[in-house]
């Protein structure tokens, strides 16, 4: 049965531990979409790059290697993955040495633009909620729903260290901020609202109520469409 959203394209961006990836996975099984982590896409190239002993730190030297990973993102909401010349890298990349190096090497524009491409093929013609930092922007500007999502800092912190099994309280909210202030801060691309994107604050919220909200925006805009289709 074909669905008004079958090929849509749902974006979602904030900051980190605001709940995008459980909220994407979330929209895309109950409304049977594919989805995609920029973000692991970010990650699995900041690994690819450590291991090769690149000095993340050096954006010459990080731009002249960005063409050489493999990476395959797999768009299954209930088993995502990523592979980078064909290791699977799904639990390496969360690592505190991937966490800090992260930011610096997605500020760098060639390994934006090589993501991008990637990023574009597997959007294709739609069909999927992509979440990141610069989905609603740049990548799918023309996305027909974009959701910019945020929570204070503290349950930023509680979130992200309840996922990474019990980690430091607050040496994770530290590790959140320093991460903010680069990707914010950055010349190429930064974390912005993009134009069009409804502001949810999911401070309040439970990760269902959220899920119930964007599902609505996805429904209502699908239903908006229908009535201007003559
Ligand atoms: O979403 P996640 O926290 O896994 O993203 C890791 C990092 O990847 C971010 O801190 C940011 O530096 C980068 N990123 C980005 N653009 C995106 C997605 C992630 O710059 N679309």
């Amino acid at each position: 049965m074909s669905r008004a959203w079958d090929h849509f394209v749902v974006a979602i961006d904030g900051p980190s531990g605001s709940g995008k990836s459980s909220t994407s996975r979330g929209v895309a099984d109950r409304l049977g979409l594919r989805y995609l982590d920029t973000g692991a896409m970010y990650r699995a190239m900041t690994w690819w790059m450590l291991r090769q002993d690149v000095d993340v730190h050096d954006p010459a030297a990080v731009a002249a290697r960005v063409e050489e990973p493999e990476i395959l993102s797999g768009t299954d909401p209930l088993g995502p993955t990523i592979l980078v010349d064909g290791i699977d890298v799904g639990l390496a990349i969360r690592s505190d040495e991937v966490n800090a190096a992260v930011s610096p090497v997605a500020a760098v524009p060639a390994v934006r633009r090589r993501l991008l491409e990637l990023q574009h093929e597997i959007i294709g013609a739609g069909g999927i909620v992509v979440e990141g930092r610069d989905i609603g922007s740049v990548v799918a500007p023309d996305a027909d729903v974009k959701v910019f999502l945020t929570a204070d800092a503290a349950a930023r912190a509680r979130r992200r260290a309840l996922e990474e099994g019990g980690a430091d309280l607050e040496a994770t909210r530290e590790s959140l901020l320093a991460r903010d202030e680069i990707d914010t801060g950055r010349t190429t691309s930064p974390l912005v609202m993009a134009e069009g994107a409804v502001h949810v604050d999911g401070t309040a919220y439970s990760l269902e109520d959220v899920v119930d909200l964007v599902v609505s925006l996805v429904e209502a805009t699908a239903g908006l469409n229908r009535e201007g289709t003559p």
